[in-house]
């Protein structure tokens, strides 16, 4: 199964040891100010990436390297709330900068969010309270007294486009905005592999059974720490049936009569317009 290529953009290289001696040309800086980042729209395509030397007087907390790419070397700061920004720099969360800067650069910003959020909510031990530091060898901390090594979390969660014959199920929870069906989707549990985590959403939510499991794709989703891994698969057995709390409707569409679909590049999105297409 081929990847879809929506989701070629790589944020950068978690190279260990984090380099030394980088001349200040070859550094870029991703600043945070209030948990936005800060962005500049002009000159068109616009960037978060902001170059070394800074501004002078702006004034950011300790650096946090984030890794490499084209021999680049980038770090992400805190600059506190109400300090001057450069000309034309301006803060906006990382979702919303859709559209205003490149996909590249919005993989960036959504990567230096989280390792941002890794250091300051790992700071200290969960297990003993002791401070922690960064390892040299990967992007992990360690605890200064107990040893305990923390990870960057990620949650894996599972979303299934299921086929019966010309037609798939689409269901649409209560958080969606109105009007807008999407594919089964669902948080892994401890214990379980992939393909059972399917079989478990599906059955909780439509109550049906599916056959087949087949890998689509997967995608980070950063809101907070998401993977999104995205099956195929194909009604086995029953009739849809909801519990009008996790899902509040569901039914089979063909590709002629769908109803509205979530927006964007989602691969829930990517699922159904590959079927749309009839590559899956
Ligand atoms: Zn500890």
């Amino acid at each position: 199964m081929k990847h879809h290529p929506s989701y070629a953009v790589r944020p950068l290289l978690p190279v260990y040891p984090e380099p030394v001696d980088t001349p200040p040309a070859q550094r870029r800086w991703i600043l945070v100010q209030d948990s936005s980042v800060l962005f500049r729209s002009e000159p068109a395509p616009g960037t978060v990436l902001m170059p070394d030397p800074l501004s002078a007087g702006l004034v950011c907390g300790a650096p946090v390297y984030l890794g490499t790419r084209d021999g680049f070397v980038y770090y992400v700061a805190e600059v506190s709330a109400g300090t001057t920004l450069p000309a034309g720099w301006q803060p906006a969360p990382v979702r919303e900068l859709s559209g205003k800067v490149p996909e590249g650069d919005m993989a960036v910003a959504s990567y230096a969010m989280r390792i941002l959020d890794f250091d300051r909510s790992t700071a200290f031990c969960g297990r003993c309270g002791a401070a922690t530091r960064p390892l040299t060898t990967e992007r992990a901390r360690a605890c200064t007294a107990c040893g305990r090594i923390v990870y960057p979390r990620i949650s894996p969660a599972i979303v299934v486009l299921i086929k019966r014959g010309e037609e798939i199920l689409l269901a649409r929870s209560p958080h969606f905005t109105p009007g807008i069906f999407s594919v089964i989707a669902g948080f892994n549990e401890p214990g379980e592999n992939l393909e059972q985590t399917v079989h478990r959403e599906v059955a909780e939510e439509v109550e049906i059974s599916v056959r087949d499991i087949r890998y689509f794709g997967s995608e980070p989703w950063p809101f907070p720490d998401s993977l999104m891994i995205g099956f195929i698969a194909d009604h086995a057995g029953g009739e849809i049936r909801i519990d009008n709390q996790e899902i509040e409707a569901a039914g089979w569409f063909t590709r002629e009569a769908l109803p509205s679909l979530p927006p964007g590049k989602s691969i829930s999105r990517a699922l159904i317009e590959a079927w749309r297409r009839r590559e899956i």
